[in-house]
């Protein structure tokens, strides 16, 4: 056996591979939904020191079953064009899944960003939106990117700012990118929400008590562990929610710094300002560090959650793995050789495309806002709180007692924009996670997550292509 991994793509591929065979859908059809459409490759230069440094980017539209394409944009020094291959991939499987309307695509651009300053990371992402602009790789009804690793809303801000410079008066120009900073034509819980998203998956998951006896564990969230591994955007919220939402306990966090331990639970809330202070989460109060950075994986606990990037529990280490249920917060954290091992062992994986579909649902709820010109619960907010305070006066008067203000206030309150949003994810998850276990019930022959949410996937895009009326 050889000891080379295979890369991300591959990883992608192989997955494909295997849901495609038991699909019964037409080779020549599941040839053009996994092959990336468009690739475009740019490079431009920036100042750096007294010369100029050429920065290597991407911007990947994977499928076009569906308009416009829609995927981050990742920051890293890891980027290269197969991994945005993979990443644009997994997003169009992603939105079919949870019925976000769109094809996927990518973006990438080669640079570590702690080696930027503020200033020359602005100028990179303010160019690299010039080079998508003069393509027509952006729009509102064409490509419209988000954050990923390394990004966040204020790239978005810039990206923003700089396509409506080029595209002066163009109505739906704020619907060009999503992610972005709440008053400039952002929407409220758009940062928190994949970790959102994977908690509602998660949450799912424990309570499916069919799914629970398979695995000997007791329905329920209440006093689960989880790992995380990342403490980025995406492991931060999905440790808070898990927590507070769920009554989840985190035994350990991983990032690059090291593994931090506590049986009894860690407070993400204090870790995060307490990394932001100290730069590290080493020496966290109540935590112990454990020997290698890489020991998250081994640990005892009931649901592992990798969080950061693709490939990290891999054929090396995927045998020490002692959690029975993996959620993949981040995209192709577990290769396929790994799977077979898991698989094997009895774990069940819950996959990216279906677990981390969180952010761009509401980015989906974005773009809708930004294209009706007009936040969520602006006209019915009044009206609701109306109608229920008028209900509940009657409930009193009729039954002659009263409740209290607090209670009054809780049961009459109109829907905010943050509530709706949350509403609406939660709906987009439960109503994916019954698509994919339908699936997995239905076919005899299919016994892994991760090939029912393909097929769930494949079905969809396969029967756009066929609308389209490309493939009869
Ligand atoms: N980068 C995120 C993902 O991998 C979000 C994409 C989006 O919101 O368009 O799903």
């Amino acid at each position: 056996m050889s000891h080379k991994q295979a890369s991300f793509y591959q990883s992608v591929q192989t997955n494909f591979e295997k849901a495609a065979k038991v699909s019964g859908l037409p080779k020549g059809l599941l040839a053009q939904i996994s092959a990336c459409n468009a690739v475009y490759q740019m490079r431009f230069p920036i100042k750096s020191g007294n010369g100029y440094e050429v920065i290597e980017a991407y911007r990947v539209q994977h499928s076009h079953h569906r308009l416009p394409t829609k995927g981050g944009i990742r920051f890293s020094h890891l980027v290269n064009q197969e991994e945005v291959m993979a990443l644009a991939s997994l997003m169009t499987y992603k939105c079919a899944i949870v019925n976000v309307p769109f094809g996927g695509a990518k973006g990438g651009v080669k640079v570590s960003t702690r080696k930027y300053s503020e200033e020359q990371l602005e100028k990179i992402t303010r160019r690299y939106t010039v080079e998508l602009v003069r393509k027509n790789f952006i729009g509102p009804g064409t490509d419209v990117p988000a954050p990923d690793y390394g990004t966040g809303s204020r790239e978005m801000a810039w990206i923003l700012d700089t396509y409506v410079q080029l595209r002066n008066g163009e109505l739906d120009a704020a619907a060009c990118v999503t992610g972005k900073p709440t008053g400039q034509n952002g929407i409220q819980g758009r940062t928190e929400a994949t970790g959102r998203g994977v908690y509602y998956a998660t949450r799912e998951l424990l309570n499916d008590e069919e799914e629970m006896k398979a695995l000997k564990m007791k329905p329920g969230t209440e006093g689960k562990t989880i790992v995380i591994q990342g403490l980025g955007n995406v492991g931060t919220y999905t440790g808070l929610i898990c927590t507070e939402e769920g009554g989840m306990k985190v035994i350990a966090v991983s990032e690059i710094e090291g593994t931090i331990y506590n049986p009894d639970g860690i407070d993400i809330d204090k870790l995060v300002k307490y990394r932001k202070k100290k730069k590290t989460i080493i020496g966290f109060p109540g935590t112990k560090k454990m020997a290698k950075r890489e020991d998250w994986v081994g640990i005892n606990c009931d649901v592992l959650i990798p969080a950061a990037l693709e490939s990290q529990i891999n054929k090396a280490n995927a045998k020490k793995v002692k959690a029975k249920i993996i959620v993949e917060a981040a995209n192709g954290p577990v290769t396929a050789e790994a799977e077979e091992i898991l698989l094997k062992k009895g774990v069940v994986i819950l996959p990216d495309m279906y677990a981390n579909a969180g952010g761009v649902t509401v980015s989906y709820f974005e773009w809708l806002k930004n294209l009706s010109h007009i936040r969520f619960g602006r006209m019915e907010k009044r009206f609701d709180q109306r109608a229920y305070t008028q209900l509940v006066n009657k409930v009193e008067d009729l039954t002659g007692k009263k409740i209290s203000k607090k209670e009054k206030t809780l049961l009459t309150k109109g829907a905010d924009e943050i509530d709706l949003v949350r509403s609406g994810l939660e709906e987009t998850m439960i109503q994916a996670y019954h698509e994919i276990r339908n699936i997995k019930r239905r076919k005899r022959n299919v016994k892994e997550w991760r090939t029912a949410a393909f097929l769930v996937a494949l079905e969809k895009v396969a029967s756009d292509y066929m609308s389209l009326g490309i493939f009869p």
